[in-house]
């Protein structure tokens, strides 16, 4: 072991437990700390002014996002039932009400990255259609459906790196208005995304290592052709505020739903992180639209804790779960990322509550529980957020008047023969 590594495990005892892919929560001690911050609620607002100028050509190409006039959300479901089953597995009460966030039925990728990775698709096509087109703000957006749009952004290119998820909507979105799409997957990506993207008249490209590789080559591959955007999942902005943008939707959804966020009301929102893109710009719209009693924990495998790592060593994307000795290994698609984003750690260094690890396992346990009891499918690392509510009640207290809401981060386009399978995996588990 490196002697710098060495160093880490003395500074911060709990990494040790790490490196032995043991389970931990850990309490962000620079949380609710002063912090100038860069962006601000004002950059989510233009985020959400910018989805909704797009709602008319939402609509025009998914016909899926019709019933709710363009915008692309989802529900937040109570989840009774499976309140039980949680209470019986962990032999807990939970006192407070239980949740889900159910984005994996958003439309277009059935993830939760139909948020960011939509947004920043938008987002450049309204630039080229405003300066090389003749697009107004004012304009009725569907025009840019039109064939002559379409030949205008066929000379754009749209380039990610991704483990599946984000490639899945991003080349959908960037495909729907005609761009020259490419996606660059990591060896771990499932084949039927790989399929379903090939279909959809996106290329492709394989990449025999991890997510960090296929983003790295797909970053110096975009970077040689002047009209290709590159989306980048190590640093977005605009993917950060396109996923921020939900707390505005949530605000609204807890209020028709009469649940009450405040000092008495503790609001804990699990978010299962990969590169830290999603939760953190989930998490910063909470606590800028919410206030400070919106709190997230951030959960990862025990295999790949890499946004923990980065933000408990302060160290962010300059260290990998490598430099800990682990191995990087998980069957939750979308959380085998050995480093952390740029932009996340530091920005969540005074807005995270907290970060609990857990065992693949547990995934396909509560997957299992859930469709059970709820009937709802979702896809492994989806059923994470269930991890974190344990650690949160022994560090935070079980209050009768929280709300938790386990975010549910993808699963619907998921095909029958692997959704068995997932849920047999589960099934197997819990009847030991
Ligand atoms: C991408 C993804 C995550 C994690 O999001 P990051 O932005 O990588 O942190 C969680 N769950 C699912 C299903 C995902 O696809």
């Amino acid at each position: 072991m490196e002697t710098a590594t060495k160093q880490l495990l003395q500074t911060y005892p709990i990494l040790q437990k790490m490196s032995r892919y043991e389970k931990i929560f850990w309490k962000n001690p620079h949380d609710q700390e002063h912090e100038e911050l860069p962006f601000s609620q004002a950059s989510i607002f233009d985020a959400a002014a910018r989805w909704d100028r797009f709602a008319p050509y939402l609509e025009t190409v998914f016909p899926e996002t019709r019933a709710a006039h363009g915008m692309i959300e989802s529900p937040l479901i109570p989840i009774p039932g499976m309140k039980k089953a949680w209470e019986a597995e962990n032999q807990t009460r939970l006192r407070g009400d239980l949740f889900l966030k159910a984005d994996h039925l958003l439309p277009v990728s059935g993830s939760i990255k139909s948020r960011g990775g939509i947004y920043e698709v938008l987002k450049f096509a309204e630039k080229v259609a405003l300066s090389a087109g003749d697009l107004t703000f004012m304009d009725d957006y569907s025009v840019l459906a039109s064939e002559r749009y379409r030949r205008l952004f066929s000379q754009y290119g749209i380039a990610v790196g991704s483990t599946g998820n984000l490639g899945l909507s991003i080349g959908t979105a960037a495909a729907s208005f005609g761009f020259r799409t490419t996606v660059h997957m990591s060896a771990d990506a499932r084949q039927w995304k790989k399929d379903l993207l090939r279909a959809r008249g996106v290329t492709v490209i394989e990449h025999p290592g991890d997510f960090t590789e296929a983003v790295t080559k797909g970053r110096a591959q975009a970077a040689a052709d002047p009209k290709t955007h590159f989306i980048d999942d190590e640093s977005s902005t605009d993917l950060f505020l396109g996923y921020a943008v939900a707390a505005i939707r949530l605000q609204k959804q807890l209020k028709d739903q009469h649940i009450c966020v405040d000092a008495d009301h503790p609001l804990f929102v699990y978010l299962p992180a990969g590169v830290g893109g999603s939760p953190g710009g989930v998490t910063f719209g909470l606590k800028q639209i919410l206030g400070p009693h919106g709190h997230s924990i951030f959960v990862e495998p025990t295999h790949v804790p890499s946004v923990t790592l980065g933000m408990i060593t302060g160290l962010n994307e300059t260290i990998s779960v490598y430099d800990l000795g682990l191995d990087g290994k998980t069957r939750a698609d979308g959380l085998a990322v050995a480093r952390p984003s740029a932009l996340v750690g530091r920005v969540m260094r005074t807005l995270l509550t907290g970060a609990a690890t857990f065992d693949d396992q547990e995934l396909f346990r509560y997957l299992a529980l859930l469709a059970d009891t709820q009937h709802l499918f979702v896809e492994p690392s989806a059923a994470a957020g269930f991890t974190g509510i344990r650690p949160v009640l022994d560090a935070f207290g079980n209050s009768d008047q929280a709300t938790h809401i386990v975010w549910a981060t993808g699963g619907s386009l998921v095909p029958e023969t692997e959704r068995k399978q997932d849920y047999q995996t589960g099934k197997k588990l819990i009847n030991g």
